[in-house]
C-alpha cells in the first residue's frame, strides 16, 4: 500500500543556474510535500554584517519564490557555511576569516531570532584534513554559532567531518557547551546511525541511499531523511537526485514499514524539531 502522508527532504539545494524549480518539481512528481532549503555559498567572500544580511534575504526571497510557485513546503534555513570560512582562512589568514564567520553567525542569529527562518545551516566545520589552526577556530565558532541558535531559539543543522559515534559524542560535548540541547542539533550526511546511544541524543539526517536506509530502518525511525541533491548541471544527481527521498519511502512502504513509522520520520519528527505542523500541502512560512 503506497504512504499518503507527508514526505520531507531535509537537504536540499537549489540554484537559479540549476534545475532549480524544475528538481523541486521533480521531487513533487514523485509524492515529495516539504524540503529543507539550505543556502548555496556564494563565490564571492562576505565580511560585513550587511554583506551576509544580503546574501541571507537573498536565500529567504528564493525559498519563497520555490513554496510560492510549486505548492512544496519549504522550511527556511540560514547560516554560514563552514567551506566558506576555511576557504577564506588559506586564503588570508584565520583571525580576519573568524572575524569575518563571527559577522556571518551575527547576521544569521538577527534574522534568525526575528522568526524569518526556522532553523541555523549548514554550520559546521570542514570534512577534511585541515592545519590544525583552521580546524580549532572552526570550532570555536560553531560553538559560537550553537549558542545563538539557543538563544533564537531554533535548531542547527551540522556539516561536519563523516560521523561515527565517536563524531556524534563529540558534537554532543561542543552542543553541550554551548547550551543547545542535543535533540536540537541535527547532523546531516549521516550514515545510518539511529539510536539515542550511537548518535548521542543528536538526531541523524540520513542520506537516503537503498542500503542506508535498509540499515538504519531496523533499527528504528528515528532520524530524516536527505538527498544533499547540489543542482549543479556539471554533476547532475550529486549527491543523490531529487526524487530519492520519495521514492525510497515508498520502497519502504511497498517492502511492509509501517505508515506510522513513515509519518514519525517525514511529519512528527520534523514538526517538533522545526516547531510547525507539517501537513500537506506543505505550506511553512513563519
Ligand atoms: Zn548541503
Amino acid at each position: 500500500v503506497n504512504y499518503g502522508g507527508p514526505i520531507l527532504d531535509n537537504h536540499f539545494h537549489v540554484q537559479r543556474t540549476g534545475r532549480f524549480l524544475e528538481a523541486v518539481r521533480s521531487f513533487q512528481a514523485a509524492g515529495g510535500t516539504h524540503i529543507t532549503l539550505i543556502p548555496i555559498p556564494g563565490q564571492t567572500a562576505k565580511r560585513t554584517k550587511a554583506e551576509w544580511r544580503q546574501f541571507f534575504l537573498e536565500h529567504l526571497q528564493m525559498s519563497d519564490e520555490v513554496e510560492e510557485k510549486t505548492g512544496v513546503g519549504v522550511i527556511r534555513c540560514l547560516g554560514p557555511y563552514p567551506i566558506e570560512f576555511q576557504r577564506m582562512a588559506a586564503a588570508e589568514g584565520v583571525a580576519p576569516a573568524a572575524q569575518a564567520f563571527r559577522t556571518g553567525y551575527d547576521a544569521a542569529y538577527e534574522l534568525l531570532a526575528d522568526g524569518a527562518a526556522l532553523v541555523m545551516g549548514e554550520v559546521g566545520r570542514p570534512h577534511f584534513e585541515v592545519p590544525a589552526a583552521i580546524m580549532e577556530t572552526a570550532n570555536e565558532l560553531l560553538e559560537y554559532g550553537l549558542s545563538l541558535a539557543k538563544d533564537a531559539g531554533v535548531p542547527a543543522i551540522l556539516h561536519t567531518e563523516h560521523a561515527t559515534p565517536s563524531v556524534y559524542a563529540d558534537l554532543a560535548r561542543l552542543a553541550d557547551r554551548a547550551g543547545l540541547a542535543r535533540q536540537r542539533v541535527i547532523k546531516h550526511y549521516s550514515g545510518a546511525f539511529v539510536t539515542a546511544e550511537e548518535t548521542s541524543g543528536l538526531v541523524p539526517s540520513i542520506i537516503a541511499s537503498k542500503s542506508n536506509l535498509q540499515a538504519a530502518i531496523s533499527k528504528g525511525d528515528r532520524f530524516l531523511m536527505e538527498t544533499d541533491y547540489i543542482d549543479d548541471l556539471a554533476r547532475p544527481d550529486v549527491v543523490l537526485p531529487p526524487h530519492q527521498v520519495p521514492k525510497r519511502t515508498q520502497a519502504l512502504a511497498a517492502q511492509g514499514v509501517s505508515h506510522e513509522s513513515l509519518r514519525r520520520i517525514h511529519q512528527d519528527l520534523p514538526s517538533t524539531l522545526y516547531g510547525l505542523q507539517i501537513e500537506e500541502p506543505g505550506r511553512t512560512k513563519p
